[in-house]
């Protein structure tokens, strides 16, 4: 394997082992034991990370990214990441985007590589945590900050609030309850989470600094009041802690050692620190702390990664769903056919940097796509857009006109081990429409009348003509076929052709329902500038055309991918294809760029 890119974050983690800045840090257990485990044998992992998201939507392409390089960086340094959910939301948080955000890590290739099931030996299970398991903890360490006066109630209005703040440039100014004793701020705290305060009454503030710079630091929000039952830890709560202020006390009691981010995150970092060093300070946590480091997000072309945005496609019925094949949605990129390999070169190529304002073009997922599945992926005959053609002068040459001829190409170019597929050339085959021209425009090789072309893998033929519908397009394509030309055989080569074509034979080819799809935005950057994105939806980003494919299609089972030859790669549906009764593929990408042209 080539050495991999080195980049600032590598860089950090190796310092760190280097120097043992985490050699101190015990470990208590596997998942499962709960995350307060700061007791126990040194730990052996390493370096922990973790992939956080909220279970409030569908991961996207942009999560790939940052779960791909969390796991991989706990991978290459012998380490563990773990599976966070952070739940810390109540309103927007569900079970059914838990049950999905699982299955597309574990999807991915990543969630149960490293850790020892400890009720079933030798079987792995994610190292999977959630930020609600800690809201005791939570609560405990806000009732220290409190009483060691880091932290008040503010009873103002989040008006006031906001007033107070100030702006960049103007320093906040401090609430009325800043200077509130501890004992009288604990005795607010505990009837918030008693319940004897309505919503939006009051909250918890940190106590730093109102005339910071940093606005992160005037006196965040730590604690809210809000009655809403949680996915997990039900109506036990009526009071929820912010997620600038959770986020850190995770990381530390799961023990992180890199806490890895992105960039809109670099100026919580000073909060992140203060906290931390607050709770260590006060014997909550052990030192040393957990780091946070910044990268920039992952942003693609041509599509969108807002969850706001996305939920309207769906719920607009722009799209047929969440798994909608031209959803950025990791479902979507599944269904799609785009694979965990193609996926993981993506996101490796795209690089972690501190540039914000990148932007990943669209085509090297493609690109990814076509380099990790060219050297295994079937290949198979596919006729998209089927007109007949009959070989007139099929039973002179063969003794009848039911005569099938046995022909065959190899499963893959590169791999005779994988052996041939089989299928029949009979007196009437499917071709491309666009394989027939009745006045062939300059450079084309394929059939027009008295052209010669190779049917692949089967006969020369020599084009008659067509016979035309009323519309004035070719029905019937006729041919003779050129006798002792069988690829393969001696006689071969004895007849020169400039054009190859594709076909499926009539008797034994099967039917097919084709999903063609097209980049679901015509613009690169869709919400760029204020820009309504609907209005820059592509009207041809789906395109269904009913094929024949060849027999040994039949079989394929739901997510089998293939090279079609000369139209790219398809994978049989994962929800509509039946194999043997209702086959359905979907074009993942063309066999090479063809966007903009
Ligand atoms: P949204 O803002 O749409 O709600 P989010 O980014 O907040 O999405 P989370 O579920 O909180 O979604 O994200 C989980 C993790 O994925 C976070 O660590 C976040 O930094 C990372 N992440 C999200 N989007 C991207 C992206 N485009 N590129 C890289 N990492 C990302
Ligand atoms: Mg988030
Ligand atoms: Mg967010």
């Amino acid at each position: 394997e080539a050495a991999k890119p080195s980049h600032f974050i590598r860089q950090a983690i190796e310092h760190d082992l280097e120097k043992g800045s985490y050699a101190s840090r015990r470990w208590g257990g596997g998942p499962g034991d709960g995350p307060h485990h700061q007791a126990g044998a040194p730990d052996p992992a390493k370096i922990r990370t973790r992939f956080p998201p909220e279970p409030n939507g569908y991961l996207h392409i942009g999560h790939a990214k940052s779960i791909w390089l969390n796991f991989s960086l706990a991978q290459d340094y012998g380490g563990v990441c773990h599976l966070r959910f952070d739940d810390t939301n109540p309103e927007k948080e569900e079970q059914e985007y838990v049950d999905s955000i699982r299955e597309m890590v574990h999807w991915l290739g990543w969630s149960h590589a490293f850790a020892d099931n400890p009720a079933q030996p030798g079987v792995p299970q994610p190292h999977e945590y959630f930020a609600s398991d800690d809201f005791d903890f939570m609560y405990r360490a806000a009732e220290y900050l409190i009483e060691a006066g880091h932290a008040y109630v503010d009873e103002q209005t989040p008006e006031q609030m906001r007033a107070g703040r100030g702006d960049f440039g103007t320093p906040g100014t401090d609430s009325p309850f800043r200077a509130r004793p501890p004992a009288e701020n604990l005795a607010r705290f505990r009837e918030m989470r008693a319940g004897q305060h309505p919503d939006g009454a009051m909250v918890l503030r940190a106590r730093i600094d109102m005339a910071s710079p940093n606005i992160n630091l005037r006196d965040p929000t730590l604690y809210r009041i809000r009655r809403a039952t949680h996915h997990r830890t039900g109506d036990t709560w009526c009071i929820y802690p912010m997620y600038t202020y959770a986020h850190p006390i995770e990381d530390a009691l799961e023990q992180i050692t890199h806490s890895i981010c992105t960039l809109e995150f670099e100026d919580q970092r000073p909060f992140y620190d203060w906290l931390l060093e607050r709770l260590t300070e006060g014997g909550l946590l052990v030192a040393p702390p957990p780091r946070q480091y910044e990268f920039a997000r992952l942003n693609v072309g041509h599509v969108i990664t807002s969850k706001r945005k996305l939920r309207q496609l769906v719920e607009e019925r722009h799209v047929s769903g969440w798994d909608d094949p031209r959803m950025p949605t990791l479902a979507g990129l599944r269904r799609r056919g785009y694979t965990p390999e193609a996926l993981r070169l993506f996101a490796e190529r795209s690089g972690v940097t501190k540039t914000s304002n990148a932007w990943t073009d669209y085509a090297a997922l493609d690109a990814a796509l076509r380099e990790t599945l060219d050297p295994h992926a079937p290949r198979a005959m596919a006729v998209l857009e089927p007109v007949k053609l009959v070989i007139e002068n099929w039973a002179e040459v063969f003794g009848s006109d039911a005569h099938l001829e046995p022909c065959h190409a190899p499963v893959h170019p590169h791999h005779p081990e994988l052996g041939q597929r089989p299928f029949m050339l009979g007196k009437e085959v499917w071709i491309e429409r666009s394989d027939y021209e009745e006045t062939p425009p300059k450079g084309f090789f394929r059939l027009f009348p008295g052209n010669k072309v190779r049917l692949k893998y089967g006969y020369v033929i020599e084009c008659l003509g067509a016979t035309k519908d009323e519309a004035g397009r070719a029905s019937v394509v006729r041919a003779n076929l050129i006798k002792d030309t069988k690829s393969g055989t001696p006689g071969a080569d004895s007849v020169k052709v400039k054009g190859v074509i594709t076909w499926v034979g009539v008797a034994d080819g099967v039917s097919a329902t084709v999903n063609l799809y097209d980049r679901l935005f015509t613009e690169e950057q869709p919400d760029a500038g204020g820009r309504d994105f609907l209005s820059v939806l592509n009207p041809h980003s789906l395109q269904t055309v009913q094929a024949v494919v060849e027999p040994s299609l039949a079989t394929a089972q739901p997510e089998d991918r293939f090279q079609f030859e000369r139209h790219g790669f398809f994978v049989a549906d994962r929800r509509e294809h039946q194999a043997g009764a209702k086959l359905v593929f979907n074009r993942i990408a063309g066999l090479k760029d063809s966007w903009g042209k």
